[in-house]
């Protein structure tokens, strides 16, 4: 199917690079969720990707995932591999 914004035949709208090529990218989605069990995280940080995926697959994301004792020391390990906190790793 040819793409309906530059009129490649090797991708479509949706995923074409230059959809939203004007568009600022200065945005960040920061979440929390607890009181789950070990396989609803699982299933929640799966499905979560998966989304990011489909809905953002521009945007770059990490996530930290494991019992909320060990969350802040996991986080703050996180984000010393984020550098200079000027982005984010991709997954
Ligand atoms: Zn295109």
């Amino acid at each position: 199917m040819r793409c309906s914004i530059c009129g490649s035949d090797k991708h479509n709208a949706r995923t074409c690079p230059l959809k939203d090529k004007d568009i600022p990218r200065d945005h960040a989605f920061w979440v929390k969720f607890d009181n789950l069990t070990q396989r609803e995280s699982l299933d929640l940080k799966n499905r979560i990707e998966q989304d990011k995926d489909r809905i953002a697959p521009k945007a770059r994301g990490t996530s930290v995932r494991g019992k909320k004792t060990e969350l802040p020391t996991r986080i703050q390990e996180a984000l010393k591999l984020l550098g200079g906190g000027n982005g984010s790793e991709k997954k």
